[in-house]
This record gives structure tokens, C-alpha cells and sequence, in this order.
């Protein structure tokens, strides 16, 4: 059973696994004007867990710009229309988690290939 971790627990947690660094754009996170979020990579609309395995740390313009757009595309949308570099090994590795958390715990079925489609696209992403 996964541990479950306080929301303030897992934002610390996410800053130290994202290098401090919103995951989108690169901004410092420890700058006092930068709001860090926990962005969901599977958004709530789209029946995403609170979990530490489906977030991310990010900025909150990020978060709020991204809405409910899947992670892949935000990579693309990001890379081509803002000429950002976001941390897509980070995405890819966090999707990942969450897909081998979905196998071991079963349940969420209603996310379950959209965790397995966006882990493999962010995957490519990340490679190039
Ligand atoms: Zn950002």
C-alpha cells in the first residue's frame, strides 16, 4: 500500500524531485513571487488521484495555462509555442511511477490507458 503524505508533504517532496524547478518552464520555485502548485499530470476532470505519483511541481502560471491539456501536448505546446524546454524525463518518470502503482494496486480503471498512452508519448518526448 502506497504511503499517503500530507499536500504540503508532497509539494516539498515534488520541489526535491523536480530539482527545486517548475516542471513546464524551468522557473525557480524557491523564488518567493512564484507560487509553487502541485500540478496533476492526470488532471482531476479527468478522474487523476491526488497522489504524489500523478503531480508535479509547478509554477502556478504553468498550472493554470495547462488546465486539463495532457502532459504530452503541454511538453509540444510549450516547446513550440512558448520555446520552453520542460522537464519531460521528470513527466515521463512521474507517469511511469503512477502506471506501475495502477498495476500493483489495481483500480483507476477509468485513467488506466490514458496513464499508459501519455507515460509512452512523454517517454518519446523526453528521448528527443
Ligand atoms: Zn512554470
Amino acid at each position: 500500500m502506497a504511503r499517503q503524505h500530507t499536500k504540503e508533504d508532497r509539494l516539498d517532496m515534488l520541489l526535491e524531485l523536480g530539482g527545486g524547478l517548475c516542471a513546464w518552464c524551468g522557473f525557480d520555485l524557491a523564488r518567493p513571487q512564484s507560487r509553487p502548485t502541485r500540478d496533476l499530470l492526470v488532471p482531476k476532470v479527468k478522474g487523476g488521484p491526488p497522489r504524489l505519483e500523478n503531480e508535479v511541481a509547478s509554477c502556478g502560471a504553468c498550472n493554470q495555462l495547462r488546465g486539463s491539456t495532457s502532459p504530452s501536448q503541454f511538453i509540444e505546446k510549450s516547446r513550440g509555442e512558448r520555446m520552453l524546454e520542460p522537464n519531460a524525463t521528470l513527466v515521463a518518470d512521474q507517469l511511469e511511477s503512477l502506471d506501475a502503482a495502477i498495476a500493483n494496486e489495481g483500480g483507476m480503471r477509468k485513467i488506466r490507458d490514458y496513464v499508459t498512452r501519455e507515460a509512452k508519448r512523454c517517454r518519446q518526448l523526453a528521448a528527443g
